[in-house]
C-alpha cells in the first residue's frame, strides 16, 4: 500500500469486525459504523456458539478459505489472549448415499483433512446420545468445534480499535454514494468521504442497497436449548458438535455451560423476514414441533421441553454462496453479504479478503466461485 488509505466499514458485526481488524492491521485508516454496537444480539451473530469445521459438505471449494480462516482464528486468539474457539470436533451424520456425505469425504480426501469414519456400531459405542438409522454413516471432522460469536465480534472490534480504528456505535449509515474516485457515507451526523467502503450489513443489505442486482432473502432462525437426562454422553471427554444431513437437516452443540444442548435447523425451515427492523423474536409453540420430532427420532435422551430459545436473522442467496466483491460500477464499494447460514467459521478469512479488495482491488485467495464479478444469478 503506498499512501495510507481511508476505508469505512459499514456494519461492525461478524464480517465487519474482522474486516476492521484486518484493515487496521495493514495500516489503513479505518472508520466503522454500526446501527447498534459490536456484539449485540439483534442480527446474525449471537446465541452462544457457532460451529467451526474444516471439511465442507456443501462445496469443497471452501476448504482453502477455511484453512486461511483457521490460521487467522489462531492469530486473533494469540494477539488478544482470548479463547474464541475450542476444537472439540464435529460429527457429520447421515445416509451413506446422501450427496453431502460424499462431498464431505471428497473434501477430506482432496485436502488431507484429519478425520475418522465411524460405522453404526462404533458410533453407538462412542456417541450413544445419537440414535442413527440403517445405512447411516458418521464422519468425525477433528479440526472442528465451536466458536463464541459475541466474544469474537467484540474481540475483533476491540483489536481493530487498539490498532487505530474508530468505531461509531448506534450510528446507522443511511446512504453510500460514489464521489469521484472515492465514496461518501451519509449518517444522521453528516457526510464523510473515503477511498473505499466495505459493506457488511448482514440482514440489512436490501435496505441499504435497494438496487442490489442479486437476491438476498432474509430469514429468521430459531435455536432451542434442551437438557439431557444423562449428562455423561454429551459432556464427557469428547464433546463434538454435530450436523445431521437427512432426512431433516439439523445441527447442534453441547453448550459450554456443560448443562444443555443447543439445536438448530436448516434453511428450508426458517421463515422469511419482511423487515429486519421488526424481527419477531417470539417463538410460536408450533415452531418447536420439528425440534420435538427430531429429538424423538435422533436424540431421545434430550428432555423435549426447551430451557432456552433464541431468534436471529441471516441473509440467504439462491445458491447459498455468499456475495463477495465490488458492487457493479463501483470498485471502491466492497460487498460481503448472503452468507446463507455458514459464514461465521470463515469470517476472519472474509475480513482479510475484504481488506485485500478495499486496499489492493484484488485478493490472492481463491474467491472466483463467490465473487460478485462472476455472478449472474437473480
Ligand atoms: C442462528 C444462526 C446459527 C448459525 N450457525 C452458524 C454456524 O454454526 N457456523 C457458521 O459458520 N455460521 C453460522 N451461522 C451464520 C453466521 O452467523 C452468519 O453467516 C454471519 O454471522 C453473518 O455475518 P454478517 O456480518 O453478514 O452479519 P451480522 O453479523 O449480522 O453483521 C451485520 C452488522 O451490520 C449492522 N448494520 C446493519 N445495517 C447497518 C447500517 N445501515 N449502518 C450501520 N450498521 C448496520 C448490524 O447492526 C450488524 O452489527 C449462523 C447464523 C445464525 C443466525
Amino acid at each position: 500500500m503506498s499512501a495510507r488509505k481511508r476505508v469505512a466499514v459499514v456494519g461492525v458485526g461478524t464480517m465487519g469486525s474482522q474486516a476492521a481488524w484486518r484493515l487496521a492491521a495493514r495500516g489503513a485508516e479505518v472508520v466503522g459504523y454500526d446501527r447498534f454496537a459490536p456484539g449485540h444480539d439483534r442480527s446474525a451473530a449471537g446465541g452462544e456458539t457457532r460451529i467451526f469445521r474444516s471439511a465442507h459438505f456443501e462445496d469443497s471449494r471452501y476448504v482453502p478459505l477455511l484453512k486461511h480462516a483457521d490460521a487467522l482464528w489462531e492469530e486473533l486468539q494469540r494477539e488478544t489472549g482470548r479463547e474464541l474457539r475450542r476444537l472439540t470436533g464435529c460429527l457429520l451424520m447421515g445416509p451413506t448415499a446422501h450427496h453431502q456425505m460424499s462431498t464431505v469425504l471428497e473434501s477430506i480426501a482432496e485436502h488431507g483433512l484429519d478425520h475418522e469414519v465411524l460405522d453404526a456400531d462404533l458410533l453407538a459405542k462412542r456417541f450413544p446420545q445419537y440414535r442413527i438409522e440403517d445405512g447411516d454413516v458418521a464422519v468425525l471432522d477433528r479440526r472442528a468445534g465451536f466458536i463464541r460469536p459475541e466474544l469474537t465480534v467484540q474481540t475483533a472490534a476491540r483489536r481493530a480499535e487498539e490498532l487505530g480504528a474508530r468505531i461509531h456505535r448506534y450510528t446507522p449509515v443511511r446512504e453510500i454514494t460514489s464521489a469521484g474516485n472515492g465514496v461518501e457515507i451519509r449518517t444522521d451526523a453528516g457526510v464523510e468521504r473515503f477511498d473505499a467502503v466495505v459493506v457488511t450489513v448482514g440482514p440489512w443489505v436490501n435496505d441499504l442497497l435497494p438496487e442490489l442486482p442479486w437476491e438476498v432473502e432474509i430469514r429468521r432462525l430459531v435455536s432451542a436449548w434442551y437438557v439431557p437426562a444423562t449428562a455423561d454422553a454429551w459432556f464427557g471427554d469428547e464433546r463434538p458438535a454435530f450436523i445431521r444431513t437427512a432426512p431433516t437437516h439439523c445441527y447442534g452443540l453441547p453448550s459450554p455451560d456443560g448443562v444443555s444442548v443447543k439445536l438448530g435447523l436448516s434453511r428450508a425451515l426458517h421463515r422469511p423476514v419482511d423487515d429486519p427492523n421488526r424481527l419477531d423474536r417470539t417463538v410460536d409453540p408450533a415452531e418447536l414441533e420439528i425440534f420435538t420430532e427430531l429429538i424423538g427420532r435422533h436424540m431421545p435422551d434430550l428432555h423435549p421441553d426447551p430451557v432456552r430459545l433464541s431468534v436471529f436473522m441471516e441473509g440467504y442467496t439462491e445458491s447459498s454462496r455468499p456475495l463477495v466483491g465490488p458492487l457493479p460500477g463501483n470498485d471502491n464499494v466492497v460487498l460481503l453479504a448472503g452468507f446463507s447460514g455458514h459464514g461465521f467459521k470463515l469470517s476472519p478469512a472474509f475480513g482479510d479478503i475484504a481488506a485485500d479488495l478495499a486496499l489492493d482491488g484484488a485478493s490472492s485467495q481463491p474467491i472466483d466461485f463467490i465473487s460478485t464479478s462472476n455472478r449472474t444469478e437473480a
